[in-house]
């Protein structure tokens, strides 16, 4: 990837530094910070997934399935299937209790 200032048109160099990649010119001041990748290969931590779990509305409009609470022993609980690690392992499946006083969520 080879990109030009566009303030003087020289090619900018890459530059790795402590926040990330950044391209800088060589004659002039500019300097083009690289936006932090987003690679396909980067899936949610399991930590950003309890966040989402935590969030009512990541449970809006799911669908319910016959799966029994281990809290309150209620008989229905909402899933998500979600990918937590890599493609080639399957699908986490989470649940989060119907009963709305106990909205225990856990995982398979
Ligand atoms: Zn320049
Ligand atoms: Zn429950």
């Amino acid at each position: 990837m080879l990109l030009f200032c566009p303030t003087c048109g020289n090619a900018l160099r890459i530059n790795e530094g402590t926040v990330g990649l950044h391209f800088a010119c060589n004659t002039c001041p500019y300097i083009y910070n690289v936006p932090r990748k987003i690679s396909k290969r980067s899936y949610l931590k399991l930590k950003e997934l309890d966040d989402v779990l935590g969030g009512s509305a990541a449970w809006k409009n799911v669908d319910s399935t016959e799966e029994r609470c281990p809290k309150c022993s209620h008989p229905y609980a909402y899933f998500m299937q979600i990918q937590t690690r890599s493609a080639d392992e399957p699908m986490t499946t989470f649940y989060k209790c119907c009963n709305q006083q106990c909205g225990h969520n856990w995982r398979e």
